[in-house]
């Protein structure tokens, strides 16, 4: 493709939903018909493969690419719901590979272009991973939760983005809790944009259907919202995201918030 791009999915703090976000976003981009390819950049605490459900789908991983224990193709796999999505995983770091930017990028290269979107998904922190992850990118989207100290490392690592040249393309807000905003319990989410001054690109709320699912959330408000991010990132500022407060405003709302503060 001529206009690939190639985008890291980073965070200070950990387990806000990086792999997650990186899966379904994947996937709904590639349901939108773009071809996706999905890059486990966090070598130690590698579980994309997991996350997607996908997991002993090949014997291969980029480490075996790099070392030349394998070709590319046979370290890619199709992914079992979107045939426009394709992923490469990691299996642990292995001693004898070089995992500098410039070695990965050298076996990415040629390969890169075919797809429309690249997804590198990366370890959390600011130290080698998070280095790694973005200078294998041409951009990246910054995932945290609404909590102070998820803003507080959001804010540091569009700090560090900024600083080694990789733009920040826009917040995912993830886990959001609506009832919580609509009593006013937690910030909202024009409050989060106006303390991290970047736009909000995508609102994904806490849904029990991400930890229960097969890797499909067909149908799942958390559905939904993947797919309002989806159309954001393809055609950028006049998509909308999700609202996450609307179930909880008016008289039912209000009842529906008082059986979830329970
Ligand atoms: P990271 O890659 O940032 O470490 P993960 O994607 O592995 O984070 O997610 C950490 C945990 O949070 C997982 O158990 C995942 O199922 C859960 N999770 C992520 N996003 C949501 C969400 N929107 N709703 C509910 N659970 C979520
Ligand atoms: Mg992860």
């Amino acid at each position: 493709m001529e206009n690939t791009r190639i985008i890291a999915v980073v965070s200070g703090k950990g387990g806000v939903g990086k792999t997650t976000v990186t899966v379904n976003l994947g996937r709904a981009i590639a349901k939108l018909g773009k071809k996706t390819l999905l890059i486990d950049a966090d070598f130690s605490l590698n579980n994309l493969d997991v996350v997607s459900c996908m997991e002993n789908s090949s014997p291969y991983d980029l480490s075996d690419v790099m070392t030349g224990r394998a070709r590319l193709k046979q370290a890619i796999v199709k992914d079992k719901y979107e045939q426009n999505l394709d992923m490469i995983f990691s299996n642990g770091l292995k001693p004898d590979c070089d995992y500098t930017p410039q070695a990965i990028k050298a076996v990415l290269y040629s390969y890169e272009r075919f797809y429309d979107y690249v997804f590198i998904d990366s370890p959390a922190g600011i130290d080698v991973g998070f280095m790694r992850a973005a200078a294998l990118s041409e951009e990246a989207f910054v995932v945290t939760c609404l909590t102070q100290s998820g803003l507080r490392d959001a804010d540091k690592t569009i700090d560090m983005l900024e600083n080694s040249s990789v733009p920040c393309s826009g917040i995912i807000l993830n886990r959001v809790r609506g009832d919580l905003i609509a009593s006013g319990r937690t910030l909202t989410v024009k409050e989060a944009e106006t303390l991290l001054k970047k736009e909000v690109a995508g609102v994904i709320p806490e849904d029990d259907a991400i930890l229960l699912s097969d890797g499909e959330l067909k149908g799942k408000r958390a559905a939904k919202a993947f797919k309002l991010l989806a159309k954001k990132v393809i055609n950028g500022e006049n998509s909308s995201v999700y609202d996450p407060v609307k179930e909880y405003r008016g008289f039912f709302g209000k009842i529906k918030r008082s059986f979830r503060a329970r």
